[in-house]
C-alpha cells in the first residue's frame, strides 16, 4: 500500500489535508478535535518515516509539537549517521529542546510512528514531555506499554500521558513492508 508514496513522482499517499473538517484547536482541545490533531501530527511523523524508509533506513518517524508549531522532526537515521542513538524520536527531541532554548520540553506533544524503545522512553523522561502519541506497538522493543511502562512507572520522576495506536495500521505497515523487502533483499 505504501508503494505509490514510495515511487518518485508517484502520488502522494498521505494527504495532510484528508479528512478535515477544521474545528478545535491544539491549545483549546476537545476530545474530539484532540484526535483530529493527533491524526495530523502522526500524518507528518509517517511521512518522515516514509523518508527514512527511500534512504534504507528502518521507516520510523517522530515530531514534537509545541502550542500548535513542529519544533522537531526527525526519521530514524542509524546507518547514515552510523549511530546507535539516532533514533527519530531522539532526533526530533533534540531539534525541539534547541528550538525551545531549554532541555525541559513542557508543554510538549512527541509523536512517534512506532512504540519507543527503553532509550527513546528514558530520553522522554530527561526531556519531561507530557505528553505522548505513537502509531505502531514494538513487541520486540516497546518501552511504553508492551515490554515495560516506562512512561507511567510511578518510582520515576516523571510521567506521560500516553496515547497509543494512532494510524497504527500504516505506522506497521511500512515496517512490514521495510523489512519484508530487506528479506527478499537477503534471499537473492
Ligand atoms: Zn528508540
Amino acid at each position: 500500500m505504501f508503494n505509490n508514496a514510495l515511487t518518485p513522482g508517484g502520488k502522494p499517499l498521505l494527504d495532510i489535508n484528508a479528512g478535515g473538517g477544521g474545528g478545535g484547536s491544539p491549545e483549546t482541545p476537545d476530545l474530539e478535535g484532540l484526535a483530529e490533531w493527533d491524526q495530523t501530527y502522526m500524518l507528518r511523523a509517517l511521512q518522515l518515516a516514509v523518508d527514512a524508509y527511500e534512504q534504507d533506513e528502518v521507516p520510523v518517524g517522530a515530531v514534537v509539537v509545541h502550542e500548535g508549531r513542529i519544533i522537531g522532526a526527525g526519521g530514524n537515521q542509524r546507518e547514515a549517521l552510523k549511530d546507535p542513538t539516532a533514533h527519530a524520536e531522539m532526533i526530533a527531541i533534540t531539534q525541539a529542546a534547541a528550538a525551545l532554548g531549554n532541555w525541559r520540553l513542557s508543554g510538549c506533544t512527541l509523536y512517534v510512528t512506532l512504540e519507543p524503545c527503553p532509550m527513546c522512553a528514558g530520553a522522554i523522561l530527561q526531556a519531561r514531555i507530557p505528553r505522548v502519541v505513537y502509531g505502531a506497538v514494538d513487541p520486540k522493543g516497546g518501552a511504553v506499554d508492551t515490554l515495560y511502562q516506562i512512561l507511567s512507572d510511578s518510582r520515576l520522576n516523571h510521567r506521560s500521558d500516553i496515547t497509543s495506536g494512532v494510524m497504527a495500521t500504516d505506522c506497521a505497515a511500512l515496517l512490514t513492508a521495510f523489512f519484508r523487502e530487506k528479506r527478499q533483499q537477503g534471499k537473492k
